[in-house]
């Protein structure tokens, strides 16, 4: 990717990234993390910051002080209550060796789930960019419901890139990207390049390692869907050597790296949001084969109530409904232009509305 084109990018850093094998901060690695996306700031382009790590710190500082067993949700409330500030005040200290400002964005999943909230979130950002500060945004676990939560912040930082319009989002984590094979068995090297369309879940291995909640399935999942989106995705290593978060940007190819190819893809705001909400889908329309035929065409198709067959759920004018085939594939997701009830009077119906206008569709 051409540098000259990039104006913004997104980094995610995992809590992997920021602590020692035994969990403890590594202090020492964050300055230096801290330093290389400095100079990427003072080259112009503008950084949004996803960084996990709350928990871990907050482990790292109280937990000798624990008084009793404490179970998984009180666990990640505690720790990340206090260990947010203490991973604040570690960035809004070094940052500020560098003369540059941070402000904190905590969010939950519910945050994304009305387009007001969306554009209200978004607003936020972006006011914090046109005036210089460096936001850093992590889920705010102490609230979070553990049902209602991101998969981990690899979901999260995908939100945040399609969302800011990045051109990159650089994932960093502790291994040098998705491997040809076993990442622990000798000989098997870094698929450097993925182009749009290539399924590679038979590399992926499940397992996760570490503090953090995520692993390389969902890394690979958000990687693919935000590249289809038109964003460059990287996921690199960002334990080993700081220094490779400048040489994604300025020397890509002295570095060992997994690149996702972007799709050319020019994805209205609206569209982008949809395709990120899948969780909040309220319920399901059901279209027969001739409407599958011309929404996947060329043209832009919007669903007409004569090509449903079935609806299912109870939704209301606007809420985001999901798009499925007769034989229950599921296609796509869009925000309905009826309620369920009225959906389900005129399906099969000639001369209705779209259900689901085209500008309000996403195909996966
Ligand atoms: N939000 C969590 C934290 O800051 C991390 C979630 C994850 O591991 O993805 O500790």
């Amino acid at each position: 990717m051409d540098i000259h084109n990039i104006r913004r990018i997104a980094i995610k850093i995992g809590s992997n990234v920021l602590s020692n094998d035994d969990g403890s901060i590594n202090r020492h690695h964050i300055y230096e993390i801290v330093r290389e996306i400095a100079k990427i700031r003072e080259s112009g382009i503008e950084v949004i910051l996803i960084s996990s790590g709350a928990v871990a710190c907050g482990r790292d500082t109280i937990r000798e002080h624990v008084v009793k067993k404490l179970d998984s949700v009180q666990q990640r409330q505690l720790y990340s209550a206090v260990g947010q500030i203490t991973l604040m005040n570690l960035y809004s200290q070094f940052f500020g060796d560098y003369g540059l400002q941070v402000g904190q964005v905590l969010t939950t999943k519910e945050n994304f789930k009305t387009r007001t909230l969306y554009l209200n979130q978004k607003n936020c950002i972006s006011t914090m960019l046109e005036n210089g500060i460096i936001p850093i945004v992590n889920e705010n676990d102490t609230v979070s419901i553990t049902e209602l939560m991101f998969t981990d912040n690899d979901e999260l930082s995908g939100l945040v890139a399609t969302m800011m319009d990045v051109q990159i989002l650089l994932i960093l984590s502790n291994v040098d990207g998705i491997f040809k094979g076993d990442p622990k068995e000798k000989g098997s090297t870094v698929i450097r390049e993925v182009e749009p369309g290539t399924d590679l879940t038979g590399y992926i291995s499940s397992g996760k390692s570490g503090f953090g909640r995520g692993g390389m399935v969902t890394k690979y999942n958000i990687a693919s869907k935000v590249a289809k989106e038109g964003i460059t995705v990287v996921i690199a290593n960002g334990k080993k050597d700081a220094s490779i978060i400048t040489g994604v940007v300025f020397t890509p190819d002295q570095y060992t790296f997994t690149r996702f190819i972007p799709q050319q893809h020019n994805l209205s705001g609206v569209k982008k949001w949809i395709a990120h909400s899948n969780g909040f889908a309220k319920g399901s329309i059901y279209i027969n084969a001739n409407t599958v035929k011309a929404i996947s065409g060329e043209r832009a198709t919007s669903i007409l109530p004569v090509g449903v067959t079935k609806v299912e759920g109870e939704f209301e004018k606007d809420d985001l409904i999901m798009v499925l085939s007769e034989d229950g594939e599921n296609l796509g997701m869009g925000k309905s232009a009826y309620n369920s009830a009225k959906a389900a009077q005129i399906a099969g119906k000639h001369g209705c509305r779209p259900i689901i206008h085209y500008d309000y569709l996403f195909l996966y």
